[in-house]
């Protein structure tokens, strides 16, 4: 492995397209996973050194180098962008990109909140590999025709959670039905009361799920018991209806009238990052073998200890036009070397909380020592 390892040009970041659009690479047996991994990470730091003379001067003051990433652990010490950066504007993380046409993927938030992500055409495609990798592959859609009933809006524009959405869709034809921020129930319940007999996957961020579950138990409306209901982002402006997780799993299997809890799956996203991880059948969101992610202790910033939580950090090989390595605000610990029911063996992410981005963005270290040390 070593003697072919990548330098950050063209040719090593091309077969990183190869491999993301090749079958089963979410089971990739642990080694193969890692020496994936290492290589292409180590390709998309050269890369990102090589065009980004901001990142390139943030690893000199860390006395970094590439030639530091000889093993998989070593991937600990990428230096990483904290997420309030992005908050900054584009051009103070953007690489030079591999094309011209970037376009400027922002949150959701206020005015003085937003952040923003500069994506070329390169690293959107690769976006999108990496959700149709997650859907197909660990999500499953390939087992059914699910049609698509799509809590969010039709139109894109650059608020990026609508591309999560759609990727996380990207094999089914439906409907979205939020217009002009508002959420069209009474459509949604007419639709899905004409397609009871099939089964039908709707997504959607957990308050909307919610009052569409409500609805439809006010209705009597029955889904198919093999239908699949995937959350996407958190609860938001809607943050005093949050229920823990397993109580929102066990109304959606009550409401809609779901065979078992594997038919409700979370995912994980975040504007910075280019990659969507999906909740496998027994509830685990594995790290995909282009992800490094790992928790730092919140007052040092190095590796946490194996099993404690931290602040989590990411190291995603796939965006080309800004490096994908960021320090999140959220709160977690990731578990190596987890063997899970669904066939999969390797890292396993779990979040433990997720930061109001508005109030939790500076002050996320400060949070962890009140409410965990
Ligand atoms: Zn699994």
């Amino acid at each position: 492995m070593t003697d072919h390892l990548p330098t950050g040009t063209a040719p090593g970041l091309d077969e990183l397209d190869r491999l993301l659009s090749s079958a089963d690479v979410s089971l990739l047996p642990p080694a193969e996973a890692d020496a994936f991994r290492l290589e292409h990470i180590r390709a998309a730091v050269a890369w990102h050194i090589e065009r980004n003379e901001r990142y390139a001067r943030f690893c000199e003051l860390r006395g970094f180098g590439v030639d530091r990433l000889k093993t998989v652990e070593d991937l600990a010490a990428v230096p990483l962008l904290p997420a309030a950066l992005f908050k900054r504007g584009a051009h103070v993380v953007a690489s030079r990109p591999a094309d011209d046409a970037v376009l400027h993927t922002t949150s959701s938030g206020t005015q003085g909140t937003v952040s923003v992500v500069p994506r070329d055409d390169r690293t959107l495609n690769r976006f999108f590999a990496t959700c149709g990798i997650g859907a197909y592959e660990v999500l499953g859609q390939q087992r059914s025709e699910l049609r698509l009933f799509n809590l969010g809006p039709l139109e894109a524009g650059h608020l990026w959670i609508a591309y999560v959405m759609s990727g996380i869709s990207l094999f089914t034809d439906g409907d979205c039905y939020v217009e002009d921020d508002t959420f069209l129930l009474d459509a949604l319940l007419r639709d899905l009361t004409a397609h009871t007999g099939s089964p039908v996957m709707l997504v959607g961020p957990p308050p909307l799920l919610m009052d569409a579950a409500e609805a439809a138990r006010e209705a009597g409306l029955r889904l198919h018991p093999d239908s699949l209901v995937a959350t996407i982002g958190g609860w938001k402006r809607a943050s005093g209806r949050s229920i823990p997780r397993a109580e929102f799993v066990g109304l959606m299997l009550d409401a809609f009238g779901l065979a078992d809890a594997a038919r409700v799956r979370d995912t994980f996203n975040m504007v910075e990052l280019n990659t969507v991880m999906f909740e496998c059948a027994h509830h685990r969101l594995h790290v995909p073998p282009w992800l490094y992610a790992d928790a730092k202790d919140p007052r040092t910033l190095e590796p946490a200890e194996p099993g404690e939580t931290g602040v989590l950090g990411f190291v995603d090989a796939t965006p080309t036009s800004y490096p994908g390595f960021v320090l999140s605000d959220d709160f977690g610990r990731v578990d190596r070397g987890v063997e899970c029911g669904c066939g999969r063996t390797g890292d396993v992410l779990h979040l433990e909380r997720r930061i109001n981005r508005v109030e939790g963005r500076g002050c996320a270290l400060k949070l962890d020592r009140r409410t965990n040390r």
